[in-house]
């Protein structure tokens, strides 16, 4: 038996120590940095933020949005070839935009014809399988960037260093970090895998930067705080699915649940009701995703995920809008006048209790 006895830490088990700091206003951060890659010979300005490829919030609609703050949207794998190609023939697609794929000779073939007929569209590849941990994952991250060496290429997903070292050198520019911390995810249920997102993140960015990688954190944000945390403990991106599933340009119907409030109507003497909205949100690796998007589930696979109703939170401009303002703000409480300053720049405190939780949370 083997067992690792220093403590792994989450987003909730830190905050951020306050610095004196030179800057006197919000609007003197630079939210943006250049992004200069190991293998891609591009250089991409933006600020690190991806919204994840699951079927709801990887989507047309939310790429358009992300790009127009500079962010990223790492479109989901379902959608058929011609409907990509139309969207990236559209839409300036090169900076802010990632194309998935998974092992399937299926999804290999669509994104070659994107790559090899519509060369200058968008050529940002993600590589998304739930365990990077088995070596095809590692196989097919070579023959892509031996067929392609000038595409930017994240792959995932991984949690130790020995991996991440690995996948960059084998042609990997970004490491996707975090296995069990998504929202809509139940693999630490099923099967007691994980590792807390936090030491993930310092583990995998410190092994990434010191050869040239990035890592992108992916699940377990809550708060726009943790987006903060993770940048601050070293990663170069970071990626959400269920923050974003309620926003209103997420995929899906909105459904409406009524619900008894504690109020007597004086008129019928019953206690009166409200009207709550959400939208659907569900794990790829779930039984109804799996039954949506293949031919259900297979004999000798488990579901990894789960299906959730998230209450519907407005306008994901809004949002970028929030998370850009709570961005701005701890960059002025540590003093990091440039997001690449964010990292050495961040002091964690360990703490027992993150949050005044008296009126709810
Ligand atoms: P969130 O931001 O919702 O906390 O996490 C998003 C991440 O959860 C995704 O980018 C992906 O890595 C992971 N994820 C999405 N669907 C599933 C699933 O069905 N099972 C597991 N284990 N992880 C999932």
């Amino acid at each position: 038996m083997k067992i690792y006895e220093q403590t792994e830490l989450d987003f909730k088990d830190v905050l951020v120590k306050p610095k004196r700091s030179f800057i006197n206003s919000r609007s003197e951060v630079e939210i943006t940095r250049e992004y200069k890659f190991k293998w891609c010979p591009r250089k991409i300005v933006g600020t690190g933020i991806i919204s994840a490829n699951m079927a709801t919030v990887g989507t047309f609609e939310v790429a358009k949005h992300m790009m127009q703050n500079k962010m990223f949207c790492c479109l989901h794998k379902h959608y058929p070839v011609e409907d990509l190609i139309k969207f990236i023939t559209e839409n300036d697609c090169r900076d802010y935009v990632f194309l998935s794929m998974g092992l399937r000779d299926e999804d290999y073939a669509k994104i070659e014809k994107i790559l090899t007929e519509y060369p200058d569209k968008c050529r940002n590849i993600c590589i998304d399988v739930p365990n990077a941990y088995i070596p095809r994952v590692k196989e097919l991250v070579i023959k892509m960037r031996e067929k392609f060496p000038d595409i930017l290429l994240m792959v995932g997903n991984a949690v130790t260093a020995e991996l991440v070292e690995d996948l960059i050198l084998s042609g990997a520019d970004i490491v996707k970090c975090g296995i069990g911390s998504g929202s809509a995810c139940i693999t630490r249920r099923i099967t007691g895998v994980g590792r807390p997102q936090l030491s993930t993140i310092f583990e995998c960015a410190d092994t990434a930067h010191g050869i040239g990688g990035m890592i992108c954190s992916d699940g377990g944000v809550v708060y726009i705080g943790d987006i903060c945390k993770a940048f601050g403990a070293g990663a170069d991106f970071v990626m959400m699915g269920g923050f974003y599933a309620g926003c209103n340009e997420a995929a899906g119907d909105i459904i409406e649940r009524t619900y008894l409030t504690d109020q007597i109507d004086p008129e019928t003497g019953n206690r009166m009701t409200t009207v709550k909205q959400f939208k659907v949100f569900y794990g790829m690796s779930s039984e109804y995703a799996q039954n949506k998007h293949y031919h259900g589930m297979p004999k000798y696979r488990a579901s990894e995920g789960r299906v959730v109703e998230v209450p519907l939170k407005g306008p994901i401009d809004k949002m970028n809008q929030d998370i850009l303002g709570g961005l701005r703000s701890y960059m002025t409480y540590i003093g990091a006048r440039r997001l690449k300053d964010v990292s050495k720049c961040t002091t964690f405190y360990r703490v027992n209790t993150q949050l005044n939780t008296v009126f709810g949370d």
